[in-house]
C-alpha cells in the first residue's frame, strides 16, 4: 500500500519546488539558531539568500560524525530542550555516543516515514507488527512501533532477544510482519527449525529487515527459511532512524523519501558529487526536521542513487542496496574488500551456511584474508577432500568476486557467534600489530 500517495508520487518538479521551499528554511533557521552551522556557512561563504533551488545544495559545507562528537550532547540542536520530547543515542564505538534529539514534529514525521516504509514493505493497517528491533535508545525499537500504530497495524513490542519465545508469540499471535536485523531474522530461522517448526506454522508474509548491510542471497536465505518477503529498510539516528528508505515490492532499490532526506552521492576521497548509478558516500541533508536537521551528513555508507522511476508508481528515487561502509571498508593488498562481496560470494555455495566471519591478518608484509564459513553438519562429517573441495570452491567465489585471494575455513555448523543485534563479521589483527 502506498502510505501517503500524494508526496510518494509527486510530479518531480512539483517535489524539487518542495525541496527548494524545504531547504531554505532550513538553512535560515540553522544559520539563526545553530553556532556550529552559522560559522560552517561563514567558513564556505554561503548566506542563506545564496540557496534558492535543490542544485544549490553543492554550495554547503558537509557534517560529519565528529562534527556531533565535537557538540555533545546538544550543541547542534536547532531547538531549545523545552521543545525537545525524546533522545535516541548511537553506540559510538570509541567514547561518547552520538546523542539526537526529537520535536514532537519530529517524532510525527518519523511515523510518517515509518509508516511509508511499512507501506512499501507491503503492510496494511490489518498487519500484525512483531517489533524484534532492540527498544531503548537505538531507534530500531520505536521507530517501527510508531510508525506501526501509525499505519493501524496491530503492534507487539518485543524487542531482540529471547529468541524462543520471540517465536512462539509470532506463531501464537499470528504475526504477519517481522522487523528486526537481517542477522537475527536468519538466527530466528534457525532457532524456528531447530524447534520444528516449519515456514506453514507461521502467518508471515513480511520482513523488515535493516540496520546492517545484508546480500540477495541472505534475501534468499530468509525468505525460504521464514516463508516471506524480505525488505531491505534503511536508516541511521543521526537522520531520525529508521524509515529514511525502504524497498518496495520491485526490490530494485530502497525508495528514499527525498521530500524530507535529500541523497547525494559522493566520492569519499575527494567530496565531490557523483553521478547517478555510481557507487560512492551516501550524503544526507534533512530539510523538514526541527531539532537536528543536519547538512549534507555524510553516511559513510557505500551506495548509489537511481532516479527512472519504479513500476510501483513512487517516484522517489531509490539507493542501492549498501554495499558496506566507507570505514568497514578493508583494504587487503592494496584492493578494497567489502564484507557483503565475501557474503555475496559465500551464498552462491550451496553447502555454505549464511555465518562467516573474516580475519585479517599480516604475515611478514603480506595481508593475508581468512575467510571461516559454517556448513552443515552433514558437510562437516564428510571425507576430508570433499571439505577441501567446497573450500576451493569458495576461494574461487570470492576471488572472482573481489579480486583477491584467501584462505577458506570450514568450521562446524553453529560455532560462530550469533548475534542478536549487528553481526560482527570483521576481525582485524592487523590494528592490533
Ligand atoms: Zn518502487
Amino acid at each position: 500500500m502506498i502510505w501517503d500517495p500524494y508526496h510518494e508520487c509527486m510530479d518531480l518538479e512539483q517535489r524539487r519546488e518542495l525541496q527548494a521551499h524545504r531547504l531554505r528554511e532550513t538553512v535560515a533557521r540553522l544559520s539563526a539558531n545553530v553556532p556550529f552551522y552559522r560559522q560552517a556557512f561563514r567558513d564556505v561563504d554561503v548566506q542563506p539568500q545564496d540557496i534558492q533551488s535543490i542544485d544549490d545544495l553543492a554550495l554547503l559545507p558537509f557534517t560529519v560524525k565528529d562534527d556531533l562528537r565535537d557538540n555533545y550532547p546538544y550543541g547542534l540542536f536547532a531547538s531549545p530542550l523545552s521543545e525537545v520530547v525524546r533522545v535516541h543515542a548511537s553506540s559510538g564505538t570509541t567514547g561518547k555516543p552520538t546523542v539526537v534529539g526529537y520535536t514532537a514534529e519530529d517524532i510525527n514525521l518519523w511515523a510518517e516515514c515509518m509508516a511509508r516504509s511499512i507501506g512499501c514493505s507491503g503492510g496494511t493497517p490489518h498487519d500484525t507488527l512483531q517489533v524484534a528491533y532492540g527498544y531503548g535508545l537505538f531507534t530500531g525499537g520505536l521507530g517501527l512501533h510508531y510508525g506501526g500504530e501509525r499505519m493501524g497495524c496491530t503492534v507487539i513490542p518485543m524487542s531482540s532477544g529471547n529468541t524462543e519465545r520471540q517465536i512462539m508469540m509470532m506463531r501464537d499471535l499470528g504475526s504477519t510482519i517481522l522487523a528486526c536485523t537481517p542477522s537475527y531474522a536468519l538466527t530466528v530461522a534457525d532457532v524456528a527449525a531447530d524447534m520444528g517448526l516449519q515456514p506453514e506454522d507461521f502467518k508471515l508474509k513480511s520482513g523488515i529487515f535493516g540496520a546492517e548491510p545484508w546480500s540477495e542471497s541472505s534475501r534468499q536465505a530468509v525468505e525460504e527459511k521464514l516463508g516471506l518477503s524480505a525488505h531491505d529498510i534503511y536508516g541511521l539516528s543521526e537522520i531520525i532512524g529508521p524509515g529514511v528508505a525502504n524497498e518496495c515490492s520491485n526490490k530494485g532499490g530502497l525508495h528514499i523519501f527525498d521530500d524530507h532526506f535529500v541523497p547525494e552521492i559522493i566520492n569519499p576521497e575527494t567530496g565531490e558529487v557523483l553521478p547517478d548509478g555510481e557507487y560512492g558516500e551516501l550524503v544526507i541533508t534533512c530539510i523538514t526536521k526541527t531539532c537536528l536537521p543536519l547538512i549534507r551528513y555524510r553516511t559513510r555508507d557505500i551506495s548509489c542513487l537511481h532516479r527512472d522511476i519504479c513500476p510501483c508508481g513512487r517516484t522517489h528515487p531509490r539507493i542501492g542496496r549498501l554495499q558496506g561502509r566507507t570505514d568497514d571498508m578493508l583494504i587487503i593488498r592494496g584492493v578494497n574488500v567489502f564484507p557483503s562481496q565475501i557474503e555475496h560470494a559465500l551464498l552462491s555455495i550451496e553447502e555454505a551456511e549464511p555465518h562467516y566471519q573474516l580475519i585479517v591478518r599480516r604475515e611478514g608484509h603480506l595481508d593475508v584474508l581468512e575467510v571461516q564459513v559454517e556448513v552443515s553438519g552433514e558437510i562437516f562429517a564428510d571425507t576430508v577432500r570433499r571439505l577441501e573441495e567446497v573450500e576451493k570452491r569458495i576461494a574461487h567465489a570470492i576471488r572472482t568476486t573481489v579480486g583477491i585471494g584467501v584462505e577458506v575455513k570450514l568450521v562446524e555448523p553453529k560455532t560462530i557467534a550469533r548475534s542478536e543485534g549487528k553481526a560482527k563479521r570483521v576481525i582485524d589483527l592487523r590494528k592490533e600489530e
